[in-house]
């Protein structure tokens, strides 16, 4: 296994949420575009995100 590079982490390549790779945000592990980012990533304790 390759360490956190991002491409071969495995079947989750895009977005966890909604699947699409553009704006992806993948510090912190999250996985996540941006917008789905600022959508839950206040609630998950992102809160300096603005
Ligand atoms: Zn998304």
């Amino acid at each position: 296994m390759a360490r956190d590079h991002g491409e071969t982490i495995g079947r989750t390549i895009g977005c966890r949420r909604c699947g699409r790779k553009r704006g992806m945000i993948r510090r912190h592990g999250l996985r996540l575009c941006r917008q789905c980012f600022r959508d839950i990533g206040r609630d998950i304790g992102f809160k300096k995100f603005s």
